[in-house]
């Protein structure tokens, strides 16, 4: 992770835990941009908007397919590492996310491991849970406690984690639509894909990595 990835996220972790927000570093301060390009989408509508799910889902992709590369294997399925690390509390609803997209799609294979793509992370924000980016190659996944409590927390997590594979919010669908999120209300506990996303996530991995092959 560059210090420049660094620094993007210990900012957003300092707003999240409401820290007093002190008039950030004087002019002379190193290469901290005055307008971040962390970029999120959320569980409800209160976050975000849909172009940011393309920036994430480019960014995975990218380290994704870096990684790839330097195996020098153009053939091999793509693998997508995650770290737990900060999100203790949700490993197993995690296990379980991974597990549910690995079933669904073909292109794309979830696994936990150290030399990661993205993360989660775990804790308290007003936003709710959301994916998080700053468009270079890494990004995480903020599961919110008091949400994940109000809603069933592996459908949280396997919605949060539709992001990463590229898939937009659409907060109007049923229960049976996984990225309609909260829409539903709490009383949707599905945390399964519909084949309408599935389709999509495969298709979207495939085409992605046919684009990155210049
Ligand atoms: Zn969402």
């Amino acid at each position: 992770m560059s210090s420049r990835s660094m620094l993007s996220v210990v900012a957003i972790a300092a707003t999240a835990v409401a820290l007093p927000v002190v008039a950030a570093a004087p002019s002379d301060a190193a290469p901290v941009q005055s307008a971040p390009t962390q970029v999120t989408a959320g569980y409800v509508g209160s976050v975000q908007e849909a172009a940011n799910n393309k920036a994430f889902y480019d960014a995975v992709m990218k380290s994704a397919a870096a990684k790839r590369a330097k195996l020098g294997n153009k053939t091999a399925a793509v693998t997508v590492v995650y770290s737990t690390s900060r999100a203790p509390s949700f490993r197993t609803q995690i296990a379980r996310s991974a597990q549910i997209w690995n079933n669904a799609t073909n292109n794309v294979t979830l696994t936990q491991g150290s030399n990661y793509d993205f993360y989660y992370r775990e804790g308290n924000d007003t936003r709710g849970s959301f994916a998080s980016t700053d468009g270079h190659g890494s990004g995480y996944i903020f599961l919110d406690y008091q949400q994940n409590q109000q809603y069933d927390s592996t459908r949280v997590t396997a919605h949060e984690t539709g992001h990463v594979l590229g898939l937009p919010d659409h907060y109007s669908g049923p229960c049976s639509e996984l990225m309609s999120g909260g829409g539903p209300g709490t009383s949707c506990r599905n945390p399964y894909p519909n084949s309408t996303e599935s389709t999509r996530v495969d298709s979207l991995w495939a085409n992605g990595l046919t684009s990155l092959q210049h």
